[in-house]
């Protein structure tokens, strides 16, 4: 990999190019941290504060009240955090992963409006499509129970921004990432099979499986792609006959144009596989899937799913950030709820609770639980108030609530 990536470079300058004309259309961090990535009625109202001298101190609320199912996966504090650092603010949080429900506050800002109010574009940004993402794999992972997910769907969007595609991918519950720099940012060792590209330069599955094994790394699972040139079932065959014991799964990835009945030919591999005494091999489907589609196939796969458009480009959640408190006073516009607020949850039995933030509060109404503030602060005048934590508790978290709150794809 460290050769390849010296190879590129040399090419790169020895063609003139890593000059600073071919860039992408990006920003860096501090563009968004001065304010610049804003909508423009955001700026021109920082503007008319200043020369009016108003500076108010507000609480501004962030939820959302449309959700797939009733719920969703809150993610994007860690990058909202940074983006805070250092100044006057406050900021209340739920965890990193927790599940919501529409209207429960998941994040309040607290201090004087002008000093955050240029960053709101961005901060809804960061939250709404890492969530929409982690909440998407969180849905593929109920559907897929045990099954393994493997998110492939950094190709499809900008790359610039793969790492927190393939982070909110891997906390919402699929098990590894395909992206080496997304795997890099989780620490974990990036996942893959062997792509068809592979197998047409070769000449044949034969060959290129063979060049993978003697290769690749012994830790690295053998898992071959079975519908380049040939059927399914014959190819599947012919992996195993090449490999015997050392072949982990072989993959189908079938056009749609040439699927027909996807659940046959899994069950007619599956058979034939076994016919040949090829039992351990196991079956893995990429190419199209969803949670519908994990729900379809899910009973005639042993190995796993891999995931690609539909988790990384899923549909963002809809945060929206309302002011909800000026100087101690509730007030917010029509159709929201005015006022700080405590989000509690029961620590026993996952029960919550939203109360205006000066009512006192007791145990569980249900099981007498200890009732906590969920929404509890993370950030004190631009400080963190505690260390993070890493992606694969935050996964945990997730696993843990979706058992508790027995969440489903209704
Ligand atoms: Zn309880």
């Amino acid at each position: 990999m460290r050769k390849q990536k010296a190879n590129l470079l040399k090419i790169l300058k020895d063609n003139n190019l890593t000059s600073p004309r071919h860039k992408l259309f990006t920003v860096n961090y501090e563009d968004i941290r001065s304010g610049k990535v804003t909508d423009a009625y955001f700026e021109r109202t920082h503007r008319i504060l200043e020369t009016k001298k108003i500076k108010k101190r507000v609480r501004a609320e962030f939820t959302a009240k449309n959700l797939p199912s009733g719920w969703g996966i809150f993610t994007g504090l860690e990058e909202i955090l940074g983006l805070f650092e250092g100044l006057p603010i406050n900021i209340r949080s739920v965890p990193e992963g927790s599940v919501f429900k529409p209207f429960q506050p998941v994040m309040e800002i607290e201090g004087f409006y002008n000093d955050f109010d240029l960053l709101e574009t961005a901060v809804l940004g960061l939250m709404c499509q890492s969530s929409g993402i982690a909440t998407k794999s969180a849905r593929c992972r109920i559907a897929a129970g045990s099954l393994k997910l493997l998110s492939f769907g950094a190709r499809r969007m900008h790359p610039a921004i793969s790492p927190m595609i393939e982070r909110s991918s891997y906390i919402g519950g699929c098990d590894g990432v395909a992206l080496v720099k997304g795997a890099e940012v989780l620490q974990i060792p990036p996942v893959g099979t062997m792509p068809h590209s592979l197998v047409i330069i070769m000449g044949s599955l034969t060959s290129a499986l063979k060049a993978f094994d003697e290769i690749i790394e012994k830790d690295v699972p053998r898992v071959a792609i079975v519908d380049t040139f040939g059927d399914e079932k014959f190819e599947a065959l012919e992996a195993a006959n090449c490999l015997h014991d050392r072949l982990d799964a072989i993959r189908i990835d079938t056009p749609s144009s040439r699927r027909g009945i996807l659940s046959e030919i899994l069950t007619e591999v599956r058979w034939e596989l076994n016919q040949a005494g090829f039992e351990k091999v196991k079956l893995f489907v990429s190419g199209g899937i969803d949670e519908a589609e994990i729900l379809n196939l899910r009973e005639y796969v042993d190995g796993g799913f891999g995931i690609g458009t539909s988790i990384s480009s899923a549909s963002v959640v809809d945060y929206s950030m309302d002011i909800i408190d000026i100087e101690g006073k509730p007030v917010s516009k029509k159709g929201k709820l005015s006022g700080g607020k405590h989000l509690l949850r029961c620590n026993d039995c996952f029960s919550e609770e939203v109360i205006p933030i000066d009512k006192p509060y007791g145990d569980c109404d249900l099981c007498g639980g200890e009732m906590s503030q969920h929404l509890a602060s993370v950030m004190e005048n631009g400080e963190k108030v505690k260390s993070l934590p890493s992606a694969k508790e935050i996964q945990n978290y997730v696993l843990l609530q979706i058992d508790r709150f027995s969440l489903d794809l209704k």
